[in-house]
């Protein structure tokens, strides 16, 4: 099999598997317990904040609160700053994950003014359009690090400095980027931060939040006093002790892996527009994730080129928002610029640091004789010919 859907979830690495295994054997205890066994419990939570604190520049470990998942960290970002505060403008953009979007559209109905930034066709936000769309009541800025579908990066130091120029919260969804990207909350002046463990080959289900020092939210939760009644619910020891190995590996290993994930992907990036006609990149090559490669294959849809490919053995994902059971086009990509029927023809492959070359050449191989198959069987394709013809 050949799997090339990480920006959807990653294998659990077998570094992280043995953590978890001598977790489980060792550490059983419930972190609130005053027993050894509780106190050990509770002892590898606070290592494991400590790690996720480094690897942010974080200043204090106390900015760490874990969640069960990116999901989670988004949700409490947004609406627990919206609510201590009460009220107020949101600025965000239009390619925000669901996680985000759908989050902001459940606070408009409770009162909340969000503004969303247009991109341009790489998918970058305009710095004087975020700018302008400053108000007298702006109360968070909520952009994402680094797109789960294109894999372009924003420019994130320079938003956080006009946040904090104008004295805004600054949220980022940094699920694609942590463990991938260098980050640095201090340098970035970011004051919120959601990450998740599963796509850093840590476990589903684990997330974590940094909240800056000072910052007041509102707990989405009510219940104990874990996670200094941030985030109430006994602790998911065995996922915590997961991504901080998991964190610990990435950062060891990053400009490694970058420099192998990005050999790759530039590889399949040009064996796909070079064999194959009628194809485009989505997103720019330059401020991009290193794993991500998405194209549009003109006349045909992604969902029948993942079923093809599904056959083969090889997972990837398109650009629908299959996620929701809908054939909706990707948002994403219409925010681009994309027709329709070009954002509906687009495959995501997404690489990871145990994609092999031997995979990229023959995912490469692959693709040429499926795409021109479901072509012959496209009446879009019949009607580019003929007009093709019609006009010699
Ligand atoms: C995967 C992802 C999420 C959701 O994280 P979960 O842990 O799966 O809930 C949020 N934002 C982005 C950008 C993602 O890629």
């Amino acid at each position: 099999m050949i799997y090339l859907d990480n920006s959807a979830t990653t294998k659990v690495s077998s570094e992280v598997f043995e953590e978890v295994k001598r977790f489980l054997e060792e550490s059983y205890g419930n972190p609130s317990s005053v027993y050894k066994l509780g106190r050990d419990a509770k002892s590898e939570i606070e290592k494991s904040r400590e790690v996720v604190a480094n690897a942010l520049n974080a200043k204090n470990p106390r900015e760490i609160i874990f969640t069960g998942s990116g999901t989670e960290s988004d949700n409490l970002a947004i609406k627990g700053v919206f609510e201590a505060k009460g009220c107020g403008h949101i600025i965000s953009t239009k390619i925000e994950h669901h996680a985000v979007l759908h989050t902001l559209e459940y606070l408009e109905k409770k009162g909340a003014k969000v503004t969303y930034l247009d991109v341009d066709k790489n998918g970058l936000i305009n710095l004087d359009d975020l700018k302008n769309a400053i108000q007298e009541d702006t109360i968070l800025i909520s952009i994402m690090f680094a797109n789960n579908e294109i894999g372009t990066i924003q420019p994130i130091e320079e938003i956080g400095k006009i946040a904090k120029e104008h004295n805004i919260y600054f949220h980022t969804d940094a699920v694609q980027a942590f463990g991938h990207e260098v980050i640095d909350v201090e340098k970035m002046n970011i004051d919120l931060l959601s990450l998740s463990a599963h796509k850093l080959h840590g476990l589903k289900g684990t997330g974590a939040l940094y909240i800056r020092s000072g910052i007041k939210i509102k707990p989405q939760l009510h219940g104990g006093a874990q996670e200094k009644k941030r985030r109430p619910s006994t602790e998911n020891v065995m996922g915590i002790v997961a991504l901080s190995k998991a964190t610990e590996l990435a950062i060891a290993n990053m400009e490694k892996d970058n420099k192998h994930k990005l050999q790759l992907r530039n590889k399949l990036i040009d064996g796909i527009l070079e064999t194959i006609p009628h194809t485009h990149l989505n997103g720019c090559r330059e401020n991009r994730l290193s794993n991500n490669v998405n194209i549009s294959f003109d006349f045909i849809e992604g969902e029948s080129l993942i079923l093809l490919l599904d056959m083969k053995q090889i997972c990837v994902s398109s650009g629908s928002a299959c996620t929701s059971g809908s054939l909706d086009p990707s948002h994403v990509l219409l925010a681009l610029g994309l027709k329709h029927e070009e954002a509906h023809g687009s495959l995501r492959l997404s690489l990871s640091k145990y994609t092999t070359e031997d995979e990229i050449n023959t995912v490469i191989k692959e693709l040429k004789p499926i795409v021109e198959r479901l072509r012959t069987m496209s009446p879009l394709y019949e009607d580019f010919l003929k007009k093709g013809k019609g006009e010699q």
